[in-house]
């Protein structure tokens, strides 16, 4: 063997290795999924279908590695049906096993139409103004932070109906994640990411499509996954829907979980929405982090007296000791006392607010600790 063939036997060799690395990571790549699980509506509507906790579907997902997003209508948590606190403790429990709360909207009622969507009505073609927008928005928000203690900063838009006013609003009250019912890992405005949800399949669920439904759903996650490598699962509250009660969507997705490991193996990763948004784009979380609560860790009470003059009581309890800061804010948001900024031990605590050199009007007094915020809303009158 001369130099010469020495060399193109090494050219050929080079080559042939080359392009198996190149199609062997393409085929890699193309096979490896980012799966996600989204639950929109929890407790829509029917409110007396029992069972009706978030935890059999939640075990039958984490308990194969999987993990949930719920679409979370905070109008549901201040509803009598929930006077028992019992979905607020599951929605706290569930953040802390690695699932998700997202912002379903506020009360999920077109003031248009009557029918399951807000901020933009399609049957009437009508944008909700900006201003009618921003008070849903920050209804919910206040929702959120009296019941969880937290802000989800995942949007989901009711009835899937959005418009570029509702961007604005998100994005002025700092939200940056929306999960539509486009598919698409973008931005859609500023800084507001959008990662969609692909299909659903569990919908009119009943024993005789319970296969078809399992082989179409594996069917389009596969070709939509290869081309996208990620898939997002829609479900609408299962556990309370009629002929749900049997738990046959429970067991379906169980079902499709299974399959998708085998097929899959271990490339597969299952997410929450944020998690795969955070993934796309290689930063974190935003506005719900600094708000992940310790179920219960600190409790913070409606002022006494309320509406009061000149001066109030304000009670909160603490179950461990914490760095805390209790601060006054009016109407626009300035803060205009702070209260007490110590450190604390577990325990109940009261202290007067004086607010005698204040004028009339509504004011918001706001707990925080490195990880924990809670707000509430009183109101002088002079
Ligand atoms: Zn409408
Ligand atoms: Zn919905």
């Amino acid at each position: 063997m001369n130099w010469k063939e020495i060399f193109y036997m090494f050219k050929r060799i080079t080559l042939i290795a080359l392009f198996w690395i190149a199609f062997s990571q393409t085929i890699i790549a193309q096979d490896s999924l980012i799966f996600m699980i989204r639950i929109d509506d929890i407790l829509c509507r029917n409110e007396t279908i029992l069972p009706r906790s978030i935890q059999p579907f939640e075990s039958a997902c984490n308990s194969r590695g999987a993990k949930v997003t719920w679409g979370v209508i905070p109008h549901r948590l201040i509803e009598t049906a929930n006077d028992d606190g019992a979905l607020v403790q599951e929605l706290l429990q569930t953040v802390e096993k690695g699932n998700e709360v997202a912002f379903h909207g506020y009360n999920h009622i077109c003031i248009f139409c009557g029918s399951s969507h807000e901020f933009y009505c399609p049957t009437n073609q009508r944008h909700l103004t900006y201003a009618q927008q921003d008070s849903l928005i920050k209804n919910g928000i206040q929702v959120f932070q009296d019941k969880l203690g937290f802000v989800p900063g995942l949007f989901i838009p009711p009835g899937h109906a959005v418009d570029t006013t509702t961007y604005r609003v998100l994005i002025d009250n700092q939200f940056n994640r929306i999960s539509m019912a486009t598919p698409y890992n973008e931005f859609v405005i500023d800084n507001l990411f959008n990662l969609g949800m692909q299909s659903e399949y569990t919908w009119a669920m009943t024993s005789s499509n319970y296969s078809g439904q399992i082989a179409a759903a594996l069917a389009n996650i596969r070709s939509f996954g290869k081309t996208n490598g990620f898939y997002c699962v829609l479900a609408h509250d299962y556990f309370i829907r009629q002929g749900y009660e049997n738990g046959i969507v429970i067991r379906w997705f169980g079902e499709l979980i299974d399959s998708l490991k085998i097929s899959y193996g271990d490339r597969i990763r299952f997410m929450t929405v944020t998690e795969a948004i955070c993934h796309y784009t290689g930063r974190p979380a935003g506005i719900d982090k600094p708000f992940v609560v310790t179920a219960n860790d600190f409790i913070l009470r409606q002022n006494y007296p309320n509406p009061f003059n000149t001066s109030t009581t304000i009670t909160y309890s603490l179950q461990k000791d914490a760095n805390i800061c209790l601060e006054i804010f009016d109407q626009n948001g300035r803060m205009v006392a702070e209260l007490i900024n110590q450190r604390q031990s577990a325990g109940s605590y009261s202290i007067r607010w004086n607010a005698e050199r204040f004028s009339s009007g509504i004011y918001f007094y706001r707990l925080r600790t490195n990880n924990l915020v809670s707000v509430k809303k009183c109101l002088l009158v002079k």
